[in-house]
């Protein structure tokens, strides 16, 4: 039998939709986190909510993988744009995910992780490739996705798919200043989060591919926290359920 894939998501929102969507769910509770077993589009899932930030994000990374052995962890989420070009309704599907405060400087090179001679932890290409196709279809239809109200509220007539270095630190980044800071420092990074680099850390400790898509919520600036918890429960979580099933329909028709 395949190993379930992980889908794990930073927002009740998201996982809320899916769930609705896994009619053998069976909720496991460990560590104050309820992990959801059961089936999407004919394949075996584990959905759960990670919490905010780095170690929870560690945690739960550890536990899909000791306790429920999956084969493959995808993270869904949201993200604060950082280049030029990175807006608000674009997504961004991570090559690479890097910890931006992580400075164990001078003993070993800042961003490294120490012992381990990494600082960017590669997301496996097979399913990054996927959920980029995935992606890039799926924008094409903003109204379709989110609706005429929502794309006129937020700007989203023409979505992007981006693909590259995901940064993540355990700080909600949102001044100008902060965000300039880190894109002085990290020229390639397109978007800053609080979660994927931890899992991906964790997934090359076990040798089990990673993957992460978040939708750009803000561009971690000044305006940052506004109309975030809106756009959350508007667009992201629309997004991210819209991805995740055409993703799995994909690998479903593909094994058939
Ligand atoms: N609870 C707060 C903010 C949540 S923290 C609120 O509702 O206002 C932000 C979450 O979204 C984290 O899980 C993080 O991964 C992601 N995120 C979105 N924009 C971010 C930004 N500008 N900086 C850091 N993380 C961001």
């Amino acid at each position: 039998m395949a190993a379930p894939i992980a889908i794990v998501a930073a927002m009740h929102e998201e996982l809320s939709a899916l769930l609705a969507q896994m009619p053998d769910e069976q909720r496991v509770r460990i560590a104050g986190r309820d992990f959801w077993v059961g089936h999407l589009h004919g394949q075996p899932v584990v959905a759960v909510l990670s919490r905010i930030g780095k170690v929870a994000a560690a945690v739960t990374a550890t536990m899909l993988l000791e306790r429920f052995a999956v084969g493959a962890i995808v993270f869904t989420g949201v993200a604060g744009g950082l280049a030029p070009g990175v807006n608000v309704g674009d997504v961004v599907v991570a090559t690479q995910l890097l910890q931006h405060d992580l400075d164990a400087s001078p003993i070993f090179p800042k961003y490294e992780v120490p012992l381990l001679g990494l600082s960017r932890f590669t997301a496996d290409a097979a399913i990054s490739d996927a959920l980029a196709g995935v992606v890039e279809v799926t924008l094409r239809d903003p109204v379709a996705l989110v609706g005429q109200e929502a794309v006129d509220e937020f700007g989203l007539q023409s979505p992007k798919v981006h693909r590259g270095l995901l940064v993540s630190g355990d700080r909600f980044v949102s001044t100008a200043a902060e965000s300039e800071a880190l894109r002085l420092s990290l020229p390639d990074a397109l978007a800053v989060e609080m979660e994927g680099a931890a899992v991906a850390q964790v997934c090359h400790d076990y040798g089990v591919p990673f993957a992460a898509m978040r939708t750009i919520s803000d561009r971690a600036d000044d305006e940052a926290h506004g109309d975030f918890a809106r756009f959350v429960a508007e667009v992201a979580s629309r997004y991210s359920l819209a991805l995740v099933n055409a993703w799995l329909a994909g690998r479903d028709a593909k094994r058939a």
